[in-house]
């Protein structure tokens, strides 16, 4: 590895440019701006006729970049560039090589807008990583400015410091935009896992949805066994609708939504679509969960819903509901089912009961 700045021979009146040259080379060899890049680069520049620089016009005569390879047999050191979290690495190329930024999955539908969230949530924390090192480096080149400083003796000392200086000030403003990323990428995963809530959350009821049920017993806890789902459903919903309209009819699943999860509060409710609900019950037994059912089946069928406008009395409402237990690594899909083949029961049995096996 080179020593600091050793017998640099530079030309005093290109002290100006050499900052930019130094910065084209990082540049033209994907080298980051760390110290170690730096003093190989200007070991180069510094020397023209010097064997190092000689040897670098050969390797690179066609425009080929500098391989790691190549800066370390010539003296150099390779810093790796920090890696930012969530992102892919291009697994070949120069030292320092850029990796081509992945393309922004599109939100175009609630599922990526999920997937944009957890990306959202890696920036962060890759940004974050970043701001670190940049830090990290702010306080190299500190050292090294002061280092340089304690030796007057060393010819261009005038430039290097300049040179530093403003590199320093490049980090700053680094860090400075970073910082502003960070916010901004902040803000975004808020909005995205608003939007993550939204998609899971049923609009009329405000109950969860079928996406967010399907979810969760798929994520279930063994630890929570065992397990029981029930698959609910009011009777005669389309005569609700028919007799009163869809806007009484909505307002009748919303109460029913309420009473559903108030009975069964410690336990996940969901609409899983038009007046169906299903319910995940954890650390329940079946007869428990049968007792549970049968008293929501009661509280419900002895409301007496009115119109609100008008206080006219509806017709008595009931649903019907199948259980059953979740067995141990069995599939969620294949319970749901056998729940609903008993709810199927229920109905063809004569409604407003609980049927379980
Ligand atoms: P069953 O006892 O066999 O379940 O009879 P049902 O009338 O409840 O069953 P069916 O499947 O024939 O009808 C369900 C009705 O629920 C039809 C549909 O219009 C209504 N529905 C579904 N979603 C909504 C909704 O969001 N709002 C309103 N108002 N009605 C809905
Ligand atoms: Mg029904
Ligand atoms: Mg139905």
């Amino acid at each position: 590895m080179f020593g600091v700045f050793a017998k640099p021979k530079i030309d005093e009146n290109a002290g100006d440019d050499l900052f930019a040259r130094i910065g084209e080379f990082l540049a033209a060899h994907h080298l980051s701006p760390e110290p170690a890049h730096y003093n190989f680069a200007h070991a180069v520049i510094s020397d023209p006729d010097g064997p190092i620089a000689h040897a670098v016009a050969r390797l690179t005569f066609d425009g080929v970049a500098l391989s790691g390879r190549d800066v370390e047999e010539l003296g150099g050191q390779v810093v790796p560039r920090k890696e930012m979290r969530g992102r892919s690495r291009n697994p070949a190329g120069p030292a320092g090589t850029t990796p081509p930024e992945t393309t922004p999955t599109p939100a175009n539908d609630v599922a990526e807008a999920a997937a944009l969230a957890a990306e959202a949530e890696a920036q962060v924390a890759g940004f974050a990583t970043m701001v670190k090192a940049m830090h990290a480096e702010t306080e190299d080149f500190g050292r090294d400015l002061a280092a340089m400083s304690s030796q007057p003796a060393i010819a261009g000392i005038d430039e290097i410091a300049r040179l530093t200086g403003s590199m320093l000030n490049r980090v700053r403003d680094a860090e400075e935009r970073l910082a502003r990323a960070t916010r901004e990428a902040d803000t975004l995963r808020a909005k995205l896992a608003e939007a993550n809530d939204t998609a899971r959350t049923d609009v009329l009821t405000g109950l969860p949805n079928r996406r967010a049920f399907d979810e969760a017993l798929l994520a279930r806890d063994a630890a929570n066994g065992p397990y029981c789902i029930a698959v609910c459903d009011i009777d005669r919903f389309k005569h609700i609708n028919d007799r009163y309209g869809h806007v009484i009819g909505d307002r009748v699943l919303a109460a029913i939504a309420k009473t559903l999860a108030e009975q069964c509060s410690g336990h996940l409710v969901a609409r899983y679509g038009g007046e169906e609900f299903a319910i995940l019950m954890s650390l329940t037994e079946l007869p428990d969960a049968v007792d549970r059912l049968d008293r929501v089946r009661s509280v419900i069928a002895n409301k007496r819903y009115r119109v609100r406008e008008t206080d006219q009395p509806l017709d008595r409402i009931t649903m019907s509901f199948g259980v059953t237990t979740l067995q141990p690594d069995e599939d969620g899909g294949r319970a749901y089912d056998r729940a609903d083949r008993h709810l199927y029961t229920a109905k063809a049995d004569g409604r407003d009961r609980v049927c379980a096996a």
